[in-house]
C-alpha cells in the first residue's frame, strides 16, 4: 500500500488508520475527507527529532498551514510545540482562537495589507517573512504607530530550479517571491531594513518549492544561503540568527514514487549546512524548515460514492463521483496525480480502466484519468489516497457544493474534526 496507515481488511474492504472505510462513508456521507491524526503527529515528530538531532540548538519546524488549515490542526501543531506559517489573517485568525502562541508564527505572503499587517501585529504574530521593500517600510512605520518592533525575515531567492512543476517552483529569480541574491536586490534590501528603527531582522529564509524528492536542491539552496549570511556579517557587521530554508519535502501520491526517508535528508542537509558554515567561517544560525505537505499529505483521504459510470465504446470510460473539483482541484490545476481504491472490493481484479470525473459543469472537473480498478457499481466508495494536503484547504464552493466534512481518527476513534457546510452556510450569506 501506497502508505502504512491503509490496509484490507477481512471484508475484502480498504481500511484507513485501522477502520472500514465503508463503515465511515455511511456513517457520516460523502464526499469525505479523512485525517489520520496520528499520522500528523508521527510526521511532525519525524520532522522535530531529526532537526534536534542534526541542526543547531532551537532548530524547529513550521507547520506550512496553508496545507491543511483549521483549528484542530494548530490544537495539534500547538499540543506537539511546534511552530506554524500562516498567509493571511483569516489563517492567523483561526490559529488565534484556540490559543495557539502566535509567538511561534511566521506570516508569509507577497503582498501583505496594511489592515493584514495591522491584524497581524494586533494577533501577536511572532514573525514577518517579507520580499518587499513596499511592505517592509509599511510594517515599520505601522510597527512605530504600535510602539512596537517587530521582528522580520527576509524571503530571498536563491536562483535554483529544484526540477518539480512549474506552478509549485518559487526559487528562481524571476519568481514572484522573494528577493533575489543574483541581482543584487537582495543586499540593497538588507541595507535598507537594517535602518528601520522598528524592525529588528532576525535572519533570512527561502522556500525553492514543493514536491522535490532530493536532498541536492536543499543543499545548493542552502550554500547560496549561508554564502549571503557571511557576505552580511562581512559588509553590515549582521548576526545572522535564524535561516528558514523553506518546506518541500516530497510525498508519495503513487507506487511508482520513490520512498522518503525524511530523517535521512534531514542528516545530509545538517552535514552540509555544518561543513559549509566552517568553510565560510561563521556560525551556524537556527535553522528553521517549513514543511506543509510532507506533514499532512499522507494523513488524508476523500472518499466518494459512484454515480454513474459511462462506457464510450471505443474510446474511454467514465465513473463520475459525487465530489470533484470543488473539494480536490489539484488534478484541475496541475494533473496532480492520486492513487485511487475502490474501497468496496479491494481484492477483485482491476481489470476496468476509466477517467475518474467529477460533478460539476466544467469538462475540466476530472479527478484522474487511466485508473485501473474493478468495474465499479453505483453507490460504491471511491477512495482518493494521500488528499491530506492542499484539498481542504484549496476547497471551493463551486456549483455551489457545500465543502465536506473532515473526519480525524485517533488511536482507532473517529470524530468529527470540521462539520460539513449546510446550503444555509452558503446562501446564508446571500442578502
Ligand atoms: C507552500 C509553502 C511551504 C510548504 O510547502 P510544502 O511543499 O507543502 O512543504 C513552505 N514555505 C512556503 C513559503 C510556502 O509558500
Amino acid at each position: 500500500m501506497i502508505c502504512d496507515n491503509i490496509s484490507v481488511n477481512q471484508k475484502g474492504r480498504l481500511a484507513f488508520a485501522g477502520l472500514d472505510t465503508v463503515d465511515l462513508a455511511k456513517k457520516y456521507g460523502t464526499p469525505l475527507y479523512l485525517m489520520d491524526e496520528d499520522k500528523i503527529r508521527e510526521n511532525i515528530r519525524t520532522y522535530k527529532t531529526a532537526m534536534a538531532e542534526y541542526f543547531p540548538q532551537g532548530s524547529v519546524p513550521e507547520f506550512a498551514s496553508k496545507a491543511f488549515s483549521c483549528k484542530q490542526i494548530y490544537r495539534i501543531a500547538k499540543e506537539e510545540g511546534i511552530n506554524i506559517d500562516v498567509v493571511s489573517c483569516g489563517e492567523i485568525y483561526t490559529a488565534s482562537s484556540v490559543g495557539f502562541p502566535m509567538e511561534n508564527s511566521f506570516f508569509h505572503g507577497n503582498n501583505k495589507s496594511d489592515s493584514d499587517i495591522e491584524f497581524a501585529m494586533d494577533n501577536n504574530v511572532g514573525h514577518f517573512v517579507c520580499d518587499s521593500l513596499d511592505e517592509l517600510g509599511a510594517i515599520n512605520s505601522i510597527a512605530k504607530q504600535k510602539g512596537k518592533i517587530q521582528k522580520v525575515l527576509l524571503r530571498l531567492t536563491p536562483g535554483i530550479d529544484p526540477h518539480t512543476h512549474k506552478k509549485i517552483a518559487t526559487g528562481s529569480v524571476d519568481s514572484k517571491f522573494g528577493f533575489a541574491i543574483e541581482t543584487g536586490d537582495a543586499t540593497d534590501a538588507l541595507k535598507n531594513v537594517l535602518d528601520m528603527t522598528n524592525i529588528s531582522l532576525l535572519g533570512f529564509h527561502c522556500h525553492i518549492g514543493s514536491q522535490i524528492f532530493d536532498a541536492h536542491p536543499f543543499m545548493q539552496a542552502a550554500e547560496i544561503m549561508l554564502d549571503f549570511v557571511a557576505a552580511a556579517k562581512k559588509e553590515f557587521g549582521f548576526d545572522c540568527q535564524l535561516l528558514n530554508i523553506g518546506g518541500g519535502f516530497g510525498v508519495r501520491y503513487l507506487e511508482s514514487d520513490p520512498v522518503i526517508d525524511y530523517k535521512e535528508m534531514i542528516s545530509r542537509i545538517g552535514e552540509f549546512l555544518n561543513k559549509h558554515a566552517e568553510k565560510k567561517g561563521i556560525s551556524l544560525p537556527k535553522i528553521l524548515m517549513e514543511p506543509g505537505r510532507s506533514i499532512v499529505a499522507n494523513a488524508g483521504m476523500t472518499l466518494y460514492t459512484v454515480g454513474s459510470i459511462k462506457e464510450i465504446k471505443g474510446y474511454k470510460n467514465y465513473v463520475s463521483v459525487d465530489g470533484g473539483m470543488a473539494d480536490n482541484p489539484r488534478y484541475t490545476l496541475y494533473e496532480a496525480p492520486y492513487t485511487v481504491a475502490l474501497a468496496n472490493r479491494m481484492n477483485d481484479k482491476k481489470d476496468f480502466i476509466a477517467t475518474v470525473a467529477g460533478r460539476c459543469c466544467e469538462s475540466g472537473d476530472i479527478l484522474q484519468e487511466n485508473v485501473a480498478m474493478p468495474k465499479p457499481c453505483r453507490n460504491e466508495i471511491l477512495a482518493f489516497c494521500t488528499t491530506g494536503a492542499y484539498n481542504y484547504s484549496m476547497a471551493s464552493n463551486y456549483n455551489r457544493l457545500p465543502k465536506p466534512p473532515v473526519v480525524m481518527i485517533k488511536d482507532g476513534t473517529d470524530y468529527l474534526a470540521v462539520k460539513g457546510q449546510t446550503f444555509d452556510d452558503i446562501a446564508g450569506l446571500d442578502v
